[in-house]
């Protein structure tokens, strides 16, 4: 029976994994009237990386919250479509519920609790869990930083401590898929690649699936298995990573390589278009 699903599956020419994240052709409008994303659908499939590039504005981090569940709280609302996660419709289940049945989301900006130390911090994020003991333990594996300060007041950390604090906070709801908004936003690039290395490395050992969101395209191409690229609202390409890498446009516009000379598209106003955007 499941050999002849699996045979099935390979002829229909269907992705060898399933998908944990299935997000079908969704609307959603902001206060009634703001409509931000447009027939949006989008799949991030059981046991990998998925990266979500775009410019600012693009609906990236509209994505993350209509998956999350976050935009009542904003006044936002899934107007049209559905969102599966884990095979179940979970277009109208509530935030916290969502947590509960493992999808987790880092938000950009990081939002730590400035006024608690790193161990509470992680414990705070953990409330959906009984036994978090072995939870903090996994986090200190992946973060041995965090170990090292576990009783310092996260508003005082730097940057970089900070972004792994949200990720190791996410963690401790136990995910089945990790959502990340930017997690190189501000970070020194050193540190981008430690912290990229160890999305990395979470979903190589541990199997852990993840949707993250970036305008760092090299950095997110180069962890990913599979990429989308959206613009106003809607996916414009989608393709494995190493295929998105190559592709011209996506070269030029989010990877800072000029194949057209002179003009809009050069390097240098690439680079400088990418900049502006990062610390604006
Ligand atoms: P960035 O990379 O700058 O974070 P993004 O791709 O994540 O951008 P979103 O933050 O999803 O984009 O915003 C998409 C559009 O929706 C923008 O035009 C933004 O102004 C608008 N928007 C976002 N949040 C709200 C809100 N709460 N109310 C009204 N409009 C909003």
């Amino acid at each position: 029976m499941i050999a002849e699903s699996v045979t099935e599956a390979q002829h229909s020419g269907a992705p060898e994994s399933q998908s944990l994240l299935a997000i079908n052709n969704i609307e959603v409008i902001y206060d009634d009237v703001i409509l931000v994303l447009r027939g949006l659908s989008l799949n991030v499939p059981q046991g990998k990386i998925v990266a979500l590039l775009g410019s600012n504005g693009a609906g990236k981090s509209t994505t993350l919250k209509a998956a999350s569940g976050l935009l009542p709280s904003e006044q936002g609302e899934v107007s049209s479509g559905s969102i599966l996660f884990d095979g179940e419709d979970i277009t109208k289940v509530d935030a916290a519920e969502r947590v509960k049945r493992g999808l987790s989301l880092s938000m950009e900006g990081r939002h730590v609790f400035p006024d608690l130390t790193i161990a509470e911090n992680l414990q705070a994020g953990a409330y959906t869990q009984r036994n978090t003991g072995e939870l903090f333990d996994f986090v200190y594996e992946f973060f041995p930083r965090l170990a090292d300060l576990r009783t310092r007041v996260a508003g005082f950390l730097s940057g970089g401590e900070q972004q792994m604090l949200a990720i190791g906070r996410a963690l401790m709801a136990r995910p089945k898929l990790l959502m990340l908004d930017e997690p190189s936003l501000g970070l020194a690039p050193k540190l981008v690649e430690e912290t990229f290395g160890t999305i990395a490395r979470l979903n190589a050992e541990t199997g852990l699936t993840v949707l993250v969101v970036e305008q760092n395209a090299t950095v997110a191409l180069g962890v990913a298995h599979h990429g989308y690229l959206m613009e106003q609202g809607k996916i414009m390409l989608e393709d494995s990573a190493e295929a998105l890498a190559e592709n011209p446009d996506v070269k030029e516009f989010y990877l800072g390589v000029s194949t057209s000379g002179e003009g809009k598209k050069s390097y240098r106003d690439v680079k400088h278009y990418k900049r502006r955007k990062r610390w604006l």
